[in-house]
């Protein structure tokens, strides 16, 4: 779901209007672990639109020590949003933090609702006009206390969300876990779905209304069912798409928006193709967990196995860490070892490292590889953080730029580390001047 951030000083009242948003829905989703007061999120839901709602930590300006870092969460979280609540004591009008967490909005480009609270009478409505000075258009008089106003703020807010979220998509949470089965035409992707349906196949519709034509269908695997999305175009054997590469990846494209976890299938028959190559990466920018399979095994003789063997790691080392399965869709062979693959990079895709492990994890390397000098000067990192997951992304707090090299090898030993096989991770560095 998009997720709605909630920032403003401290004391302004963002945890009374939290509780008003979400006061029918009281579950705590995930208390995301932390140094201190860390933001938390909730489950919300408005007219039908299920949003996360995320409560950050007062934000104050020229902030030191504690503040300072709940002032980074709450940046790290306005970045993770798709729509920012902005809250101001509408009985104190703007102050310079709220200027200041003004210049902090803009530079993230994300939509703002500014909202003026303790708004009971309208004797104090002049003061909420003054806030119109702040530049973020309409301010939203509310009173979180007493609930009015909190409506007219949600059906904006609701509308300043987008359909499609910039992170996990429409990908719904709950139910079969969803898998895109993707690659070149005649790699056998329906013939495999045909094998691993068998006759027990549930064809799904799509969601009303939003398309006509992809359908998904529920397939039985490993004890579990699976949602394998857009299988109609797998199905049809796709004339349009025939030799137009361009539609092919569009498609691709749109069944990875809709899955969790993709399945690249190749065919060992043939040489691993530029337009193989760049499936895997459409799946692996997509953030999605990913599984590699390779199919037409009974097709395999000894001689090309050996080059096989080595096209997978000259044009697949970047994504050695996904698991691989090899298959024949023909044969049956192998079919339930998709399963297992499938769930592995699930899990690690969802994986979550808490503050606490990931900065003694950070300590311990950092002293038995500290970063080279360079010119006099030693970038150190200060703390690191996972702010979400699905994939996990990670930021670490740095006083410099860290070397490219240094960053590939602390990425590579968060891998070893951890368990990431199956998922993209994301690593970012945040300069801290
Ligand atoms: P799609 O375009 O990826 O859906 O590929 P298809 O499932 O239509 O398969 C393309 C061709 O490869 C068909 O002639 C299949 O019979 C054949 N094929 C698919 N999987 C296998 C396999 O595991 N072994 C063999 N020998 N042939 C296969």
């Amino acid at each position: 779901p998009p997720v709605l951030a909630i920032v403003g000083r401290p004391n302004v009242g963002k945890s009374t209007l939290v509780n008003r948003i979400i006061r029918s829905k009281q579950a705590v989703v995930e208390d995301v672990p932390g140094v201190t007061r860390d933001r938390v999120s909730y489950d919300a839901e408005w007219n039908g639109k299920e949003f996360t709602i995320v409560d950050t930590g007062g934000w104050e300006k020229d902030a030191r020590g504690l503040h300072q870092r709940v002032a980074e969460q709450a940046e790290v979280a306005v970045e993770e949003a798709d729509a920012v609540v902005f809250v101001v004591d509408g009985l104190v009008g703007a102050t310079a933090v709220d200027e200041a967490v003004v210049r902090m909005l803009r530079r993230k480009k994300k939509p703002v609702l500014l909202v003026a609270n303790k708004v009971d009478s309208q004797a104090q409505m002049a003061e909420v006009y003054g806030l119109w000075n702040l530049g973020l258009g309409e301010p939203h008089p509310v009173s979180a206390l007493h609930g009015t106003g909190t409506g007219d703020l949600l059906d904006a807010a609701v509308k300043a969300m987008p359909e499609t979220a910039q992170h996990g998509g429409l990908v719904p949470l709950g139910g079969p876990r969803r898998v895109a089965l993707v690659g070149r035409p005649n790699v056998g992707k329906s013939s495999l779905l045909n094998k691993l349906a068998g006759s027990e196949r549930v064809v799904v519709d799509d969601v009303a209304g939003t398309t006509r034509d992809p359908v998904d269908e529920l397939v039985e695997l490993g004890g579990q069912s699976w949602r394998f999305v857009d299988t109609a175009g797998i199905r049809r054997r796709q004339h349009m798409a025939q030799g137009s590469e361009y539609y092919a990846m569009l498609r691709t494209q749109r069944a990875l928006d809709k899955a969790e976890v993709a399945v690249v299938l190749l065919a060992v028959d043939e040489p691993i193709s530029e337009q193989d190559v760049r499936i895997v990466q459409l799946a692996v920018d997509s953030g999605r967990a990913l599984v590699i399979a390779c199919n037409k095994w009974d097709l395999l003789e000894d001689e090309r196995r050996y080059y096989l063997e080595r096209e997978i790691q000259r044009d697949l080392a970047h994504v050695a860490w996904a698991p691989r399965v090899n298959v024949s869709a023909q044969t049956g062979w192998h079919k339930d070892k998709l399963a297992p693959a499938l769930e592995t990079s699930l899990t690690n895709w969802e994986q979550r490292i808490s503050t606490g492990r990931l900065n003694a994890f950070l300590g311990e390397l950092v002293a038995a590889h500290p970063h080279p000098v360079r010119s006099g000067k030693q970038p150190r990192i200060l703390f690191a953080t996972q702010p979400s997951s699905r994939p996990p992304r990670f930021v670490l707090f740095t006083t410099g730029f860290l070397d490219p090299g240094y960053r590939r090898f602390i990425v590579r030993r968060l891998r070893e580390t951890f368990d990431f096989s199956g998922t993209p991770i994301e690593v970012t560095m945040r300069v801290r001047e």
